[in-house]
């Protein structure tokens, strides 16, 4: 090619979590020059979006960290130190924090972006040996309130769905899922399939996004009430005796009190709070029911709410009632955030033990611990403290020291001053990071640099529970290292870690994950590298009963809760639940007149670590802005590309005034991409239930400047 591409390396999206099977190509000098879809593959079938084709060029991009760095204090200037060095220092210091504060006075956050082993492995380490109950990952910001509604709902984490649904299903919901700028792939499987089978797209969103334009009946509903709205829909369901009996009787209980609790939530009353009119609620409460198979997918506007995990299980009441869980075309679909945020909530510990076993449960601790060699009651007996958790605990002094993997929290946490004062007061901070110019830097006492994505080898999954792989393009830059180096040789500074073995090589580690999830709903023992390569990715559970009968992986979709149906609650049931709105939201008044909505752009990528340093991304948004509305905007005497202040009760933000009908009047939308910007604004209240912030539900009011 003009590229001079010699060679063509297999790989998978290093972004987000639709899964896009990617291959770069090397020039003759072995350096990353272009970047393709892969053909054959059932996810993204040879096409990529504007992230994935400037992939390549995130090898070498500005900023990347080259060498450990170390500093006694916060204000010196760090120093570039060898490997062995930096891990005496951190061992140290964490063995010195423990000792004089106590085991879980060191705490650890990880991420939705490492390698699946790399999860399973920092497992082990936090769990088996360092010993801390307070190690989480940032997914809290992202996905908790799926993985609780999920629980919930089901008796376990994991979509029951997959992207071939679209295909199959007679009406699609979408709840707070702009799939055309989050997840460009799958909007694109989705509107092909809409284009063979021409079901209606209901989209429920306060702004007028993306997919909204597409939609044939667009809710744009008050911030924070979607639990309303899918009260007042099963309302409608049972009043109008649309709701699937059989399907009910067969598979779920707790129908009586749902039922009860639906009846207070009549449309003309529920129409009040959430700002849908009573015959829009009924139009898609008949076309919900009425459909053969219907299906309904969300994002972060219902996850990042106070609500967030209480509208995950409304969504899923609304499946349960109308038989649409299990049948192809019929689904509750949580589109995952970051490449492998379904990895680690398969394998991290972070909220528990690997494999979805509990800390709560003894015979979980008992396998752990008996297969890694340490003691059970080495183990806590509850999960610790969730990431938003972390950080109130370091400002209260219960907690001396943090380490950060591939996480950058000073842009990416709601109310970014009080992030700051938690910082101020840690002991010690690592930051482990392809990036060595993350903001979280300016904290920092160690720096550890990691390889990116494609330097090391190693397994995703995406939000359709497909396992794919990634293989090392290039040796990694600098001096970094994997992420599974860092943390095995982590392992090797500390007594209990000579105990417990911990594999060096990404399969072998890969060979423990299958054994230990043999029999669980995420089965992978049938899987091996050569095979995951060969497939583009398998989805799981695909099991070695499987490879023993000669079934190969399923080319398609696979589902959870298909016939004979067994949910994971202990009577095989799903649960109908009650769910009591509870108006807690910060809501605009004549001070804060505004609601503050937050989301993502097509061409950047959480914290533009890596599409900040992208020209052909970042030149599409280099500055942060705020949609406002043109009749808001002359209220205020606001001109189109002026530079405004946004006011919340916690903070303030410079930003670039865009007038567009796409937000209401009484409502802007700053992405949350840039640095010190959206979420010094942010309230963050949290779920009672995730522990998920509330990003979308802030009160603000806006200056000319
Ligand atoms: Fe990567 Fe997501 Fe774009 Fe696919 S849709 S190329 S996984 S960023």
């Amino acid at each position: 090619t003009d590229k001079q591409v010699v060679k063509w390396t297999y790989s998978t999206c290093g972004y987000c979590s639709t899964g896009c099977a990617i291959e770069i190509g090397s020039n003759a000098d072995g350096k990353p020059v272009a970047s393709r879809g892969v053909g054959g593959a059932d996810v993204n079938r040879g096409k990529l979006c504007v992230k994935g084709i400037f992939e390549h060029e995130v090898f070498e991009a500005q900023g990347r960290g080259e060498i450990p760095l170390l500093r006694g204090a916060a204000q010196q200037s760090f120093d570039a130190v060898g490997w062995d060095q930096a891990f005496d220092k951190m061992a140290a210091e964490i063995a010195r924090i423990q000792a004089q504060y106590g085991r879980d006075a060191f705490a650890i956050v990880s991420t939705g972006q490492i390698l699946t082993e790399e999860f399973y492995t920092l497992g082990k380490l936090a769990r088996g040996v360092i010993g801390t109950n307070n190690y989480d990952g940032n997914t809290t910001l992202c996905m908790a309130s799926a993985v609780s509604g999920y629980k919930r709902s089901f008796g376990s984490d994991g979509p029951p769905g997959c992207y071939e649904d679209f295909e199959h299903t007679d009406c699609l919901m979408a709840w707070g899922s702009n799939l055309p700028e989050q997840h460009p792939i799958i909007y694109w499987r989705m509107k092909e399939a809409q284009e063979k089978r021409g079901f209606p797209l209901i989209v429920v969103d306060p702004r007028v996004t993306m997919l909204a334009q597409n939609a044939d009946i667009h809710l744009p509903i008050t911030p924070g009430t979607d639990l309303v709205l899918q009260n007042a829909l099963i309302h409608v369901i049972l009043a109008e005796g649309l709701e699937d009996k059989a399907y009910i009787e067969a598979n779920t209980n707790g129908f009586e009190a749902m039922a009860v609790e639906v009846a207070k939530y009549d449309p003309t009353n529920a129409a009040k709070i959430c700002g849908i009119d009573e015959d829009t609620i009924r139009t898609v409460a008949r076309l919900y029911a009425k459909a053969e198979r219907a299906m309904s997918i969300w994002t972060m506007g219902i996850n990042q709410s106070t609500h967030g995990s209480d509208g995950v299980v409304g969504i899923n009441n609304l499946n349960l009632v109308t038989g649409n869980i299990g049948k192809p075309g019929g689904t509750s679909l949580s589109i995952t955030g970051q490449c492998n945020a379904m990895g680690t909530r398969e394998w991290s510990s972070c909220s528990g033990l690997p494999g979805y076993r509990a800390l709560e449960k003894a015979e979980d601790r008992e396998e752990i611990g008996k297969f890694w060699g340490v003691d059970p009651e080495f183990f806590p007996k509850q999960r610790g403290l969730t990431e938003t958790d972390i950080f109130p605990a370091i400002e209260t002094g219960q907690i001396k020291g943090l380490w950060l993997v591939a996480t950058n929290p000073m842009t990416s946490m709601p109310n970014t001053a009080r992030i700051r004062k938690a910082f101020e007061k840690l002991e010690f901070l690592v930051v482990q990071d392809s990036f060595a110019d993350v903001e979280t830097m300016e904290y920092a006492h160690l720096f550890l640099p990691a390889a990116i994505w494609a330097e090391k080898e190693g397994t995703f999954t995406n939000t359709e529970r497909r396992v794919n792989i990634t293989r090392p393009i290039k040796q990694a830059f600098g001096q970094s290292q994997s992420d599974l180096w860092i943390f095995n040789q982590l392992a090797k500074r500390f007594d209990q870690g000579r105990r417990i073995e911990f594999p060096e090589q990404p399969e072998q580690v890969f060979e423990e994950m299958k054994f230990l999830s043999k029999g669980r709903l995420m089965d992978v023992s049938g899987m091996n590298y050569a095979l995951i390569e060969a497939n583009r990715g398998i989805q799981w559970p695909y099991t070695e009963q499987h490879v023993e009968h000669g079934e190969r992986p399923k080319a398609g979709g696979v589902r959870l809760y298909t016939e004979p149906r067994t949910f994971r609650h202990p009577d095989g049931k799903a649960k109908l639940i009650a769910l009591p709105f509870i108006d807690n939201n910060e809501v605009p008044d004549e001070q804060f007149p505004f609601w503050l909505n937050t989301g993502r752009l097509v061409e950047q990528f959480h914290t533009r670590t890596r599409t900040g340093k992208i020209g052909n991304n970042n030149k599409f948004s280099p500055t942060a802005f705020m949609e406002i509305n043109p009749d808001a905007a002359i209220e205020l005497g606001i001109k189109h590309q002026s530079y405004v202040r946004v006011v919340s009760r916690r903070g303030d933000a410079v930003v670039m005034a865009m007038l567009t009908q796409r937000v209401p009047k009484n409502m802007v939308f700053v992405p949350f991409h840039f640095f010190d910007c959206v979420n010094r604004l942010t309230l963050g209240l949290l779920d009672p239930y995730s522990r998920q912030p509330a990003f979308k539900q802030a009160a603000v009011r806006i200056e000319a400047t």
